[in-house]
């Protein structure tokens, strides 16, 4: 395959790229002159956007498409939610399960999202979840890279054989070690789960992914216990905290404490735009908190920070459709990164970013990397977050998993042009 005039992220026009044996050979300017074999498909991206494809490095696969059962959550509330998660567990069922997950893998494909970390939770003793997540891993992979994390979504130590669970669930191939400290009993118990996970996953040679500090409480500070067990046992770019909302709310000073021992750890950061927006300062009154993380003050110190969907159409969020331009839409929004940097920001936030947090080896534009792509109908990366811009081919290993037909509309009007399409041809 040899794609003609892309242009790519980093704002390099007329590119082309040769795909042999479904992997890039080449990319560079005006290849076609000189490198295209006899009987090669051509495709023309008459100057589109050309990325590497979306990766969402925090998302609930055993809950999404499961919306208004058994019912609607009513509070809004992040701890409602999880009341309501308990009340479905005994009804699901592994086929519901599989279902529901491949019906999201099928929009996510569509929408040019090719590698998901989902977490899933293991306290149950069946283990239903985690066998339809695998069961989901080996059917999807030939077109989606699914990242599992063992989850223990009621406490690791505070649900009753959920550790023996968590291990069971490494054991049958989940490969990320998952926590939730701010939901433990005390805090104490919090700092002790954030302990035996972290030594856990350096036994076993895992990625660690920990909801952490997922709370209004400015005093969760679990995010300090994990950069220091990350630090202690050499975990250096294999751990990453998620949602650490708690920070939107703490005391600047610890803050500037905080962020470079983070930095030192190697912890990546994981803010959830759409789900910390919602659930987050359901307590205050007015001014009302957003809660999400503070994440151009984590970039800046260095860290690696992407955004995940975490919810779509489940007890905790009724919205969402496996769209992560509009999770970067509401990221640039939430954290006023309104700079034509910031903005550039938060597409790679769902990118590059989150591609380095789930350590995919294969993944990027460049020669050797797996010929995996997004061809969006916009002419930068901040104009695919502005128009939330049609995936108009999604390829994966040199093969064309899905084609979105360029959006425009016919106009009416006198003395104007026929149709519109919203882009800026400049
Ligand atoms: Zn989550």
């Amino acid at each position: 395959m040899l794609i003609r005039n892309a242009t790519l992220p980093d704002g390099r026009t007329g590119i082309d790229l040769l795909v042999r044996d479904g992997r890039f050979a080449a990319i560079g300017p005006a290849l076609a002159a000189f490198a295209a074999p006899e009987g090669i498909e051509v495709i023309d991206a008459q100057g589109w956007l050309l990325s590497p494809p979306f990766v969402d490095a925090h998302f609930h696969m055993d809950a999404t498409l499961s919306y208004g059962l058994p019912r609607i959550n009513q509070s809004g509330t992040l701890l409602e939610g999880i009341a309501l998660w308990g009340e479905l567990k005994p009804l699901l069922t592994e086929e519901a399960l599989v279902e529901r997950a491949l019906q999201y893998c099928d929009w996510a494909v569509a929408q040019g999202l090719l590698a998901i970390r989902s977490h899933v939770d293991v306290c149950d003793d069946r283990l239903l979840a985690v066998r339809a997540l695998l069961e989901v891993k080996r059917r999807v992979a030939p077109y989606l890279d699914l990242q599992l994390v063992a989850f223990p979504q009621d406490g690791v130590l505070r649900s009753p054989g959920a550790l023996v669970n968590l291990k069971r669930a490494l054991d049958l191939g989940v490969e990320v070690v998952g926590g939730i400290p701010h939901f433990e009993r005390t805090m104490a118990d919090g700092a002790e789960s954030v302990r035996l996970l972290c030594e856990l996953a350096a036994e076993r040679g895992l990625r660690v992914d920990m909801h952490c500090d997922e709370s209004d409480d400015p005093l969760s500070r679990h995010i300090e216990t994990l950069a220091f067990h990350a630090q202690r046992l050499g975990l250096h770019g294999r751990v990453t905290g998620s949602h650490l909302t708690s920070m939107h709310s703490m005391d600047n000073y610890y803050v500037s404490k905080l962020l470079p021992l983070i930095k030192e750890a190697g912890v990546h950061a994981v803010a959830n735009p759409l789900i910390n927006i919602t659930l987050q300062g359901r307590h205050d009154s007015y001014p009302r908190r957003r809660g999400m993380t503070r994440v151009p003050e984590l970039m800046a110190a260095g860290v690696n920070v992407g955004f995940g969907h975490d919810c779509v159409m489940d007890p905790w969020y009724s919205l969402g459709s496996g769209d992560m331009l509009e999770v970067a839409a509401m990221g640039l929004h939430v954290a006023q990164m309104t700079s034509a940097a910031g903005m550039r920001q938060c597409f790679d936030a769902v990118t590059v970013n989150n591609a380095r947090i789930l350590g995919l080896p294969d993944y990027g534009l460049e020669a050797g990397c797996r010929a995996d792509f997004v061809l969006l109908q916009a002419r930068s990366p901040i104009e695919a977050i502005r128009l939330r811009a049609p995936r108009l081919l999604v390829v994966r290993g040199g093969q064309i998993l899905a084609r979105t037909p360029e959006r425009s509309a016919s106009l009416q009007l006198p003395g104007r042009p026929s149709s519109v399409d919203f882009t800026l041809q400049r």
